[in-house]
């Protein structure tokens, strides 16, 4: 193996002390907590793992940690009543609806419904336009994480070539315009792209978004090219049970990259820890006070 492997799981760690150290100080010295809102509305049992960790992280950062379980079959009507009563909830300082919801409601309806400054996922239209105008937002957390991450291990990314391969609106769209934002020359991948490999074999920067087991290999890497693999897969093992995977096939895309992002322990520590991160600069913002780096 040849490629630094990113260790998010060590980042993350990084960015939850200086959140950690940020939350003190503003209980210090304006005696103001930041706190997170979490609304959960089903069973969806990844969801709420999801979830737990949030809580649990927000908690073990100084910061509330507040929690709405709803029953799966909950009316638009009433999860829209509780939003309204976050968004004027002062202690709380960021609210975040975790999707996806059950099918009757509708997330476009129920995400724009949360106060932009509160939105600390990013998702709201106005912090879409924001961002995609290159203005002061709150970041989606998972592109923010990736963003970080290449930063760190590239130092400045102006005129990289970068592949994002996968256009939803929660990372690949996102991480597109952050991305451009650090002027990369930006190409959005997605089903219809006619020959990928091509495509991804120019990238100097290849940020892996599908959601399929282990779909780009190791001959589609650039040599020294960084590899973020955003992807969450749980696969089986030939023995029996199973385990997660990337959407890139770690040990060849690793024989080639420059540097790589191993699943778990690569992106998915550093979008709880973003998270984190947004609901202190949201209560910032609130507050009329100075927002963390
Ligand atoms: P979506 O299903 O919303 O989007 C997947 C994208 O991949 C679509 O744009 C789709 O294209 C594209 N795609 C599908 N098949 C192919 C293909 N064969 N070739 C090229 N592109 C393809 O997924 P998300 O963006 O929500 O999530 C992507 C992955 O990231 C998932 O594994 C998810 O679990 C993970 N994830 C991880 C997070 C973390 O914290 N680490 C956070 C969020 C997501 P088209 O638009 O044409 O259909």
């Amino acid at each position: 193996m040849t490629a630094t492997i990113i260790d998010g799981k060590a980042f993350a760690a990084g960015i939850r002390a200086k959140v950690a150290e940020h939350v003190a100080r503003l209980k210090a010295d304006h005696d103001i907590v930041p706190g997170l809102a979490v609304v959960l509305v089903g069973e969806d049992p990844a969801s709420q793992v999801y979830v737990k960790n949030k809580g649990r992280q927000t908690h073990e950062a100084g910061m509330k940690s507040v929690e709405h379980r709803l029953e799966a079959d909950t009316s638009e009507a009433d999860l829209l009543a509780l939003i309204d009563k976050l968004n004027s909830d002062e202690s709380i300082h960021g609210i975040l609806v975790q999707l996806p919801l059950p099918d009757h409601l509708d997330s476009d309806l129920v995400i724009n419904a949360i106060d932009p400054a509160k939105d600390v996922d990013g998702f709201h239209i106005s912090n879409v336009g924001l961002l995609g105008t290159g203005q002061k937002s709150m970041v989606p957390c998972t592109p923010l994480g990736c963003l970080m991450m290449l930063r760190d291990q590239l130092g400045s990314l102006s005129g990289l070539n970068a592949v994002v391969i996968g256009r939803s609106n929660i990372v690949g769209k996102p991480m597109a315009q952050l991305l451009l934002g650090d002027s990369c020359t930006v190409t959005i991948a997605h089903s219809r792209t006619k020959d990928l490999p091509e495509v991804v074999r120019r990238a100097d920067i290849v940020i892996a978004a599908v959601g399929r087991a282990q779909m780009v290999p190791g001959d589609w890497i650039k040599p020294g090219a960084t590899v973020i693999d955003v992807g969450i897969n749980r696969i089986d093992k030939p023995e029996g049970g199973t385990r997660l995977v990337g959407d890139v096939e770690f040990d060849s895309c690793a024989e080639v990259a420059g540097a790589i992002t191993p699943v778990p322990g690569g992106v998915g520590p550093m979008t709880i820890a973003c998270l984190l991160a947004n609901t202190v600069t949201a209560c910032c913002r609130a507050n009329g006070l100075e927002e963390p780096e």
